[in-house]
């Protein structure tokens, strides 16, 4: 992997503007260098402290950053395959149709290089990062050792993200990848196929896919988009005609 990454900062193959892709590379540098501070102040903070104090806390919390970031992908990947259209004003363009034609083109994502596959989320990361960075400095507090601890997890989760869902699409992933998928800590294309079934309307979590079946279960975004549509008439891209709707998905 690593060959192909530094290839691709240095690449010129790309369809977007070469500012945005300015952009991320800066983003991807400044995540890699934020996650470092971070875990090291969590580091020093548990050295501080005694390992001891926080033997089964700071695990649980970062287990927990883990999850969060399942959460997250799965509450952003349902924003955008539910809401608005290719035509909404500024987000349909970036956001909602990268989503849409996902549905269309699945492995579409394999052709995807490093820097196009992680960029916009190391973008979006960096506004979680720099005020952690900037404000949690005294990991000696308990308090702030758990927020660095979630945050460790949750921003790597939420970085690799993407990663994971370009390896659940691809026919012949690295081994150690098959692995990690076959032990269930990252995405599998088991899980990730519920979701690539029309009408696309479940399993939207795509770090690891562990809340995809309790989220399912409990009719989470069902739940959501009820509320969404009965308190506050928002149309969702379940209300449209199949015809429309199909073109979309
Ligand atoms: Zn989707
Ligand atoms: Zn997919």
């Amino acid at each position: 992997m690593m060959p192909s990454m530094i290839k691709s900062f240095f690449s010129r193959d790309f369809d977007y503007s070469p500012l945005h892709r300015i952009l991320e590379i800066v983003a991807i540098l400044s995540f890699f260098a934020l996650v470092v501070v971070i875990s090291a102040r969590a580091i020093s903070g548990l050295s501080v402290l005694g390992w001891q104090t926080a033997a089964w806390l700071v695990p649980l919390t970062a287990v927990m950053g883990y999850v969060g970031a399942d959460f997250a992908s799965g509450f952003v990947h349902w924003m955008g395959d539910t809401f608005g259209s290719e035509e909404t004003p500024v987000l349909g363009e970036r956001f909602v149709k990268p989503f849409r034609d996902h549905h269309t083109h699945p492995q579409g994502i394999c052709e995807h290089d490093y820097v196009t596959v992680n960029g916009n989320n190391s973008i979006v990361l960096a506004l979680y990062m720099v005020p952690i960075a900037l404000f949690f400095t005294d990991p000696t507090q308990i308090w702030q050792l758990l927020v660095l601890a979630f945050s460790v997890t949750f921003t790597c989760g939420v970085f690799m993200t993407n990663q994971f869902h370009k390896w659940a699409h691809m026919d012949n992933p690295p081994g150690y990848i098959r692995l990690l998928q076959r032990f269930n800590l990252i995405l599998t294309p088991t899980n990730h196929d519920f979701h690539h079934t029309a009408p696309y309307d479940t399993y939207y979590c795509i770090t690891c896919g562990w809340l995809n079946p309790i989220l399912e279960r409990i009719k989470f975004f069902e739940t959501l988009e009820n509320v969404a549509r009965r308190a506050f008439g928002i149309k969702t891209v379940h209300d449209q005609p199949d015809a429309a709707r199909n073109q979309q998905a």
